[in-house]
């Protein structure tokens, strides 16, 4: 069903419509093999269902369920809509999440607000058992519809180097995966010039591959598995927490009282990866290209906007939806939020140094050479602090000088939180 609503929010991005048309195609090949086919629906969803579910006198009409709030919403108009007419809704929980928001609660809350304790739980928590695929499917007679493609979805310019999307890309994805780079996981995660993570969250997002089935394939038997399981259980936790606290879609979870400051220039330096710090418009320029960026990179682009630069995270959050194609509101808005010193981070007040952090993640300038070709010529670790070169060979670079200054930013930071010193 492709929910005219959202088709018509700002949501629907040319990056994900990609990704959504490929799923879609390969959904479709897959029933083919059973005997069946995708049956596509486009509108309002409540009035298109229940329309259906008439048309074909279905007694049931079986849905996952989701966390958002638009998406509450729309659960409770198909309800109403399918109720009056005799029909039920039944939701299924755990699709989307290894352990489903809700089903961990701490005494006295109604959700994790730390996440040690979360996962502490949900490694105890006992796992869903995994259905098979059955060999055949008897389909009603009924028009299937045709399956759109991207430009039907959505209109717009995708970035130039998307991940394939369906089941099929996920499963090769998956299986390389297992069998080599995630026994070295818990070694080389946070490393930008390693690349070296699963990049499944596309597959995660849009469900063409299930977190469970990752779970349970991975096991937890070496350090790498541990690692990858427990960054698994982040999204789960997030999830949680925007069950729980809907409005932190856009509101701060806890409020730090401060003005963030606005400045169009600073924003369009950050946005196009003009800032002049190296580290930091390699990650911008990385998810500019791939509609994706290493969780370091994240963090790293982050930190910059919210603390060096001290502008609001609900904007960082919209240009990472932009682009993103595994943008989910409870990861992306919460892990937004995590960054901020707003949401569910022990340490608000620690602020990533972009310089520190790049020689610890990027020691020798790889992941900056792969994205930002102006330096693609500058030797080893200085081509983190190009300023540093001698003037006859910056003035060859088109690159620009750093926005800001860091003892500055820094220190306007820690007045703005009301702080002397950082608290880490
Ligand atoms: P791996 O390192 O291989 O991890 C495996 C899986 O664990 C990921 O696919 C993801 O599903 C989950 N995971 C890992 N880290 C996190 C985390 N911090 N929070 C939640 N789940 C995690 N992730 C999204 O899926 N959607 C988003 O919109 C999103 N926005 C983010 C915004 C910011 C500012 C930050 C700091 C992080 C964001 N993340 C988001 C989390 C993380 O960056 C990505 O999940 C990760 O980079 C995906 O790459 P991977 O599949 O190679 O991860």
């Amino acid at each position: 069903m492709l929910d005219e609503s959202i088709l018509r929010s700002d949501y629907n991005r040319p990056n994900r419509a990609c990704f959504l048309a490929d799923c879609l195609r390969d959904l479709d090949a897959r029933l083919r093999e059973l005997g069946a086919r995708l049956v596509i629906r486009r509108g309002h969803v409540p009035e298109v269902v229940a329309q259906l579910a008439e048309e074909h006198a279905a007694k049931e009409v079986h849905i996952s369920s989701d966390v958002s709030s638009y998406a509450k919403g729309r659960e409770t108009a198909l309800r109403n809509s399918l109720r009056d007419n005799g029909r039920t809704l039944v939701i299924h929980d755990g699709v989307i999440n290894v352990v489903s928001p809700g089903l961990l609660v701490p005494a006295a809350r109604d959700h994790y607000a730390m996440f040690t304790p979360y996962f502490r739980r949900w490694s105890e928590a006992p796992m869903r058992s995994l259905a098979s695929t059955p060999p055949r499917l008897r389909m009603p007679r009924i028009e299937p519809g045709t399956v759109p493609s991207a430009s039907e979805i959505c209109t717009g310019q995708p970035s130039s180097n998307l991940p394939p999307g369906g089941e099929q890309a996920a499963r090769a994805k998956l299986d390389a995966w297992l069998s080599g780079p995630l026994r070295v996981y818990h070694r080389v995660y946070d490393s930008v010039a390693d690349d070296a993570t699963s990049r499944l969250s596309p597959h995660l997002h849009f469900g063409s591959l299930s977190a469970t089935e990752l779970v349970a394939r991975t096991g937890r038997s070496s350090a790498g598995a541990h690692a990858f399981v427990r960054q698994l259980a982040w999204r789960d936790f997030f999830h949680q927490v925007l069950a729980a606290r809907p409005s932190a879609t856009s509101q701060d979870y806890r409020p730090r009282g401060g003005h963030w400051r606005t400045c169009d220039r600073e924003m369009a330096a950050w946005r196009d990866g003009r800032t002049g710090f190296p580290i930091v418009d390699a990650g911008m320029r990385q998810l500019s290209v791939e509609g994706w960026m290493h969780n370091r990179a994240r963090l790293i682009v982050a930190s910059f906007l919210t603390k060096t630069l001290y502008l609001d995270w609900r904007w960082g959050a919209r240009h990472f939806r932009d682009l993103l194609v595994d943008a989910d509101m409870a990861n992306n808005q919460l892990n937004w939020q995590w960054v901020a010193g707003t949401g569910t981070d022990s340490r608000p007040n620690r602020v990533l140094n972009p310089l520190l952090q790049a020689r610890r993640y990027d020691p020798d300038g790889d992941y900056v050479r792969r994205y930002v070709p102006e330096l693609a010529d500058v030797p080893g670790a200085a081509v983190h602090m190009p300023w540093e070169l001698r003037d006859r060979e910056r003035a060859r670079l088109d690159y620009p000088d750093p926005i800001v200054d860091l003892r500055q930013a820094r220190a306007r930071f820690l007045e703005a939180r009301g702080k002397r010193r950082y608290d880490s």
